[in-house]
């Protein structure tokens, strides 16, 4: 089956290798605090650091799922008042997360076709501590440009980025936000179970001010072990061995940047084309889509029609979000899908 779903999709094929070979050399079997996991996870900082461009005074972090950063970021980080912006399923939900944790949390949501810059023009920003963005909302598949100077803030002022849906797959600009996680199983391709958090020195240094330690993942208590190479809690050590072989094994994420650009162009060009199955993009305003998750809206017997035509031919596309299930679909453009799967789907469509 190739799926197109947008997370978990389709895996990078080289990854049955390298779970085969954690078997063999034993490395499904190595404690968390043992001299091998500790050169492992040094080196895997090490080669994500180089391969995703990442500062280096930024540290790196593995969780369980964007999920958890979540709440890591409403537990660790948040003094006292944090906005959410969000136009999506994934910033509600973690809107209402953060306000189980953070009694005084304000959210706002706007438009399918706003930007952010847009938003923050006529909402005023001034006096929260924590900004809270999603740049990538897999739901709807509208994409965010994250820039500091788009919000009037207080100079110790921290924003944390959701990108789930699009880490390891295009460039990310660190410098512009202070917090950014993702789940391993969107664009970096292998199977879900681990996540992935990054933080700047001025998170950390939020985070020694507020001086948690009460929650086992709180971010004080990862901070202590990473620096012995080590993780806080028995993680999934063959997820980061994975990991660790693909990044080293894939180029620098400004060549993987410029894959998903050209097969988004193709994408793009192909759906504003084809008369097939009388589909047009969800989100209207070309600027805030994302290159790695494409929703298409139609009547629901048509989507229900080009559904059911992959799935006769072993394709899986995403289905549409929430309120959007019946009229949309959604495809992954994930650095693990190839020109070859995207021609695949699209004589399929055409035909
Ligand atoms: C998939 C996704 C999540 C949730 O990821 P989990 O691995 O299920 O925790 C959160 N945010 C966004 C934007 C996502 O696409």
């Amino acid at each position: 089956m190739l799926s197109f779903y947008p997370g978990p999709s389709k895996v990078h094929p080289e990854v049955l290798g390298f779970i085969q070979e954690a078997f063999s050399n034993g490395v499904v079997s190595i404690n968390h605090r043992s001299e091998r996991f500790e050169i492992l996870l040094k080196d895997t900082l090490q080669v994500l650091h180089e391969k995703w461009n990442i500062p280096q005074d930024y540290t790196l972090y593995f969780i369980s799922s964007a999920t958890e950063a979540w709440e890591i970021v409403a537990q660790s980080l948040v003094e006292e008042k944090c906005l959410h912006l969000y136009n999506g399923a994934f910033g509600k939900k973690w809107a209402h997360y953060a306000q189980q944790i953070i009694p005084n949390a304000v959210s706002f949501e706007f438009g399918l076709n706003e930007d952010l810059k847009s938003v923050t023009s006529s909402f005023g920003t001034k006096g929260f501590d924590t900004i809270c963005l999603v740049q990538s909302e897999t739901s709807n598949g509208t994409g965010q440009n994250i820039c500091r100077s788009d919000f009037n803030l207080n100079e110790d002022a921290i924003i944390a980025v959701d990108a789930t849906s699009t880490l390891g797959g295009i460039n990310l600009p660190w410098l512009e936000a202070d917090v950014w996680f993702a789940s391993v199983q969107k664009c970096m391709g292998i199977p879900a179970g681990l996540g992935v958090l990054i933080c700047s020195p001025k998170a950390l240094k939020r985070a020694t001010k507020l001086n948690k330690k009460v929650h086992y993942n709180d971010i004080l208590l990862m901070e202590e072990n990473r620096k012995l190479f080590q993780t806080h809690y028995t993680p999934n050590v063959l997820s980061i061995y994975v990991l660790n072989k693909m990044a080293h094994l894939l180029p620098n994420l400004t060549e993987i940047n410029q894959q998903t650009n050209e097969k988004a162009k193709l994408l793009t060009d192909f759906f504003s084309q084809t008369n097939s199955f009388n589909l047009s993009f969800l989100v209207e305003n070309p600027w805030v889509r994302l290159p790695t998750v494409f929703a298409l809206r139609g009547e629901a017997v048509q989507i229900k029609k080009l559904q059911d035509l992959c799935s006769k031919n072993n394709i899986e596309l995403g289905k549409g979000y929430g309120s959007w299930k019946e009229h949309t679909i959604r495809i992954a453009n994930f650095p693990s899908h190839t020109l070859e799967d995207f021609s695949h789907l699209l004589n399929l469509i055409k035909s």
